[in-house]
């Protein structure tokens, strides 16, 4: 998906077209005005290869950060360096791959005030039932809800997920039946079925 993205299409991008785990680091970034190290990794790779090239990468993270001097002087001095890490310009010049499900899913569980890792895999069934009726207007009694739920509770975390992204994309799911299995993927699906 070769289109460039820029910062001010990300908070629509986020409604319309990104996974849980992607609108759930969206959001908190906007509440809070930080974020911890390993959702800034795991959101930084994602914008990155939905397509955000690294002048708006930092753009949007300078704005995205409370605007106060110590907030900002640590954004110059570490933030700007890792974002910069992340696309490949600095340190090993490695071209970094975004995170995929199975990755975050097994990887370390978000501790408190952390935001990164898969609500689906790392939220307490509750938060996930409040988040999935808030974010996706999944209603909170219904049979969507159950099987979603269910999928959960049987640890399959990408069938639930793409339950969801079917119930929002009038039931097209991804691309020749497949599950999601990466959250770039996910996006990049439903912008595909917008066109
Ligand atoms: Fe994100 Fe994958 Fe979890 Fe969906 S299953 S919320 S895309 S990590």
């Amino acid at each position: 998906y070769g289109e460039t993205v820029t910062k001010d299409m990300i908070d629509d991008m986020a409604k319309k077209h990104f996974p849980m785990c992607m609108r759930n680091i969206h959001n908190a970034l906007r509440r809070d005005r930080q974020m911890k190290h390993q959702g800034r990794l795991q959101y930084t790779l994602f914008l990155k290869v939905l397509g955000l090239p690294i002048e708006e990468a930092i753009l949007f993270w300078r704005e995205s950060y409370a605007n106060d001097q110590k907030t900002q002087d640590k954004f110059n001095k570490e933030y700007k360096y890792n974002i910069r890490h992340s696309y490949g310009l600095e340190g090993k010049r490695a071209n970094y791959p975004a995170r995929d499900c199975r990755s975050i899913i097994t990887g370390n569980p978000p501790g408190a005030n952390e935001s990164h890792g898969c609500p689906f895999r790392h939220f307490s069934t509750s938060n996930l039932q409040s988040a999935l009726s808030a974010l996706y207007g999944v209603p909170s009694l219904s049979q969507d809800m159950s099987d979603i739920l269910n999928a959960v509770e049987a640890k399959q975390y990408h069938v639930a997920c793409t339950r969801v992204f079917e119930l929002t994309h009038d039931n097209q799911g991804m691309a020749e039946g497949e599950s999601v299995s990466h959250p770039n993927r996910y996006a990049a699906r439903s912008r595909e079925l917008e066109r």
